[in-house]
């Protein structure tokens, strides 16, 4: 069966343009890892979280390193895993200390009988999976700290970011991968739709696979990711399904975007910000990037 990988950088203002750039540029690295494990016959859960680990190291993302501060100047972090062959997924919220939240997230999927931890848990299940203990001045960039300090003076913009992927492998498994700081001077504790299965992630065989961006109080309550599965089994194609997700957000004022990746490797995309950077491979091996909206 085609394989695929759709990878997006967080849907919203990215300014400047060589930034926008530099963000479309890192997804389709990121996208090019995760095809890597595809063509060699690598599952699509793994090629999702290479993809993801790409992203979060990236200092240009607002997740891992490079995530937004919270109200208190702190990096709180949300990750989410799904794997459509089995719908088991994986999740940690507000976890702090790490590299690489959607590994946690892998191993709560695969070694723990829960589905999302959160706060001191997550890290406290981390550090006993034998993760390794990651300084919180590591994750935080120049970036990060100037606007978490703008906003500090000049009040809260609430700017998003979040980076995803979703995939499809030779076997016809779809999965989504999806990884963010949140929203920045957000209150310290808060969870966004990023770690929700059915909020900012899903991935089911039987339909696809997606991951979404933006405000995430607006895509907890359209429940947003399942939404555009649920468009994938009424027979849409990925697109049509993207294009219904981001008209439904609007249902409450929200702004965001999703990827979307069916079985088939027929993949789409939408947003209603100006810029969502996104990379992709796509079913026929075409390879691409691009930001605008
Ligand atoms: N959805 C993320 C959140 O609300 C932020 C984003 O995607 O920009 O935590």
């Amino acid at each position: 069966m085609p394989t695929a990988i759709l990878v997006h950088g967080g849907a919203g203002a990215i300014f400047p343009d060589d930034r926008a750039h530099a963000c479309a540029r890192g997804c389709l690295e990121a996208a090019r890892a995760g095809h890597r494990i595809l063509a060699a016959g690598g599952s699509a859960l793994d090629a999702a979280v290479a993809a993801c680990v790409v992203l979060e190291d990236d200092p240009a993302f607002n997740a891992g390193t490079g995530s937004v501060l919270n109200a208190d100047g702190e990096v709180e972090m949300d990750a989410c895993l799904m794997d459509g062959s089995n719908l088991r997924a994986g999740a940690v919220a507000a976890i702090r200390g790490v590299r690489n939240p959607i590994e946690v997230a892998r191993l709560v999927l695969e070694r723990s009988p829960h589905v999302l931890l959160a706060g001191s848990g997550a890290e406290r299940f981390a550090r006993a999976q034998g993760v390794a203990p990651w300084p919180a001045s590591l994750l935080v960039t120049e970036r990060a700290l100037t606007r978490w300090q703008k906003e500090r003076d000049e009040g809260w913009t609430n700017k998003p970011g979040t980076v995803g992927a979703v995939a499809v492998d030779a076997q016809g498994h779809v999965a989504a991968a999806t990884s963010t700081g949140g929203i920045s001077s957000k209150h310290p504790g808060r969870v966004g739709d990023s770690p929700l299965p059915g909020a900012g992630t899903y991935a089911d065989d039987e339909t696809g696979a997606v991951s979404a961006t933006g405000q995430g109080e607006a895509i907890i309550r359209v429940v947003l990711a399942k939404f555009a599965c649920d468009q994938l089994a009424a027979g849409d194609h990925p697109q049509a399904a993207a294009e219904a997700a981001v008209r439904r957000l609007g249902r409450v004022q929200g702004e965001g975007g999703l990827v979307v990746v069916d079985r088939q490797g027929r993949i789409g995309l939408a947003a209603n910000t100006a810029r969502m950077s996104r990379g992709w491979v796509d079913a026929e091996g075409n390879e691409g990037c691009a930001f605008e909206g």
